[in-house]
């Protein structure tokens, strides 16, 4: 019995889905990689366990090439993936796919220039990066955090206070995660509008396609052939959508779940972070942004001001176990960005 509670939940997730591998090909606490398909890899990260790679990725094996998806918040989460591949590989690696530009996903991205290895990415990627991280390399992490920390101070109740303190730790960690680590742009930029794209690794074809909704810089890695799909932070599963960049669309996200939804019932995903899935985790996620909607929508209606709207918002039972980076991150942010986009509706 013991045996089963293991499988139910480790980094295999609760899909009982015999394709992925009972044993990890390597795991390092932080994370663990997984032979998922034919020449199929995920990476699976526990953060609980250090900020090595925090994201998930991993790694697509073809006869005469593979390809690398995700830079992590780290080079060392990078060369740990890269080991990984060696072990089972020793194919020239095509590229090293930037799911989207955000600093978990491509901080990593040094390790890969020290190897020649080319960093692919949405085309707004390698901009993004500069200019989101280059102003926190260096600066003062008391003047970085000022903003954070004045609206702790000034909380107008516990609800508000709890709310900014968890943006405050939250922010700490990307601070510290841009100022540990030398920056590195992706060096082939994909154009959302040429896309998608198919990547011949020899007997094993991915599609490199791009979708709104978390970042305005998403892209994911199908394989239809195996119905396996690396979906970047496009999905977080059992995590409140992180709705915490100024190019979010709910809207956007939303319509793109709704196709995710729409592909083969034994799809098997690669979350952006969280443990594996099937469609299963995309409902799961979906009814979340429907519940945030609904809630969202009555106090719109009302007239309730979109500031203390996010204040109001309240975790059903249901999903109270979802992980959430931060309360303005995640839910905050989708309020105020569903206000947004349904006054633009008007
Ligand atoms: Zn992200």
């Amino acid at each position: 019995m013991a045996r089963k509670k293991i499988l139910v939940t480790g980094a295999t997730g609760d899909t009982g889905d015999t394709r992925i591998s009972k044993t990890p090909l390597v795991d390092k606490g932080f994370a663990s990689v997984r032979k998922i398909g034919n020449g199929l890899y995920a990476t699976i990260s526990d953060w609980s366990k250090g900020n090595t790679t925090v994201c998930n990725g991993g790694f697509l094996v073809g006869r005469d090439a593979a390809l690398l998806v995700e830079g992590f918040a780290t080079p060392a989460g990078a060369s740990f993936q890269m080991d990984a591949l060696r072990m089972v590989s020793q194919a020239p690696v095509k590229g090293a796919l930037d799911t989207h530009y955000h600093l978990d996903h491509s901080i990593g991205n040094a390790f890969y220039g020290t190897r020649g290895i080319e960093v692919w990415a949405h085309s707004a990627a390698a901009r993004r990066i500069v200019d989101s991280y280059t102003p926190l390399q260096g600066a003062d992490q008391a003047a970085a955090l000022g903003a954070f920390e004045k609206r702790v101070k000034d909380a107008k109740s516990e609800v508000e206070r709890a709310h900014a303190q968890s943006d405050l730790n939250a922010f700490k960690t990307v601070f510290q995660l841009a100022n540990a680590s030398v920056l590195a742009v992706p060096n082939r930029p994909l154009d959302p509008a040429k896309l998608p794209m198919k990547v011949e690794l020899g007997g094993l074809t991915a599609v490199i396609e791009s979708y709104p909704g978390h970042s305005g810089t998403d892209m994911v890695v199908r394989v239809p052939e195996q119905n396996v799909v690396y979906t970047g932070d496009l999905l977080a599963n059992g995590w409140y959508p992180a709705c915490l960049d100024e190019k979010t669309t709910v809207f956007g996200w939303r319509a793109t779940l709704e196709t995710f939804a729409s592909w083969d019932k034994d799809t098997l995903f690669v979350p952006g972070h969280g443990q594996l899935c099937g469609q299963s985790g995309i409902a799961a996620v979906r009814e979340v942004f429907d519940d945030i909607a609904e809630q969202t929508g009555n106090m719109f209606k009302a007239g309730v001001p979109a500031e203390e709207a996010q204040h109001r918002y309240v975790v059903p039972t249901k999903f109270e176990n979802f992980f959430m980076f931060s309360w303005g991150f995640t839910i905050g942010g989708a309020i105020t960005q569903l206000y947004a986009e349904w006054r633009e509706e008007k």
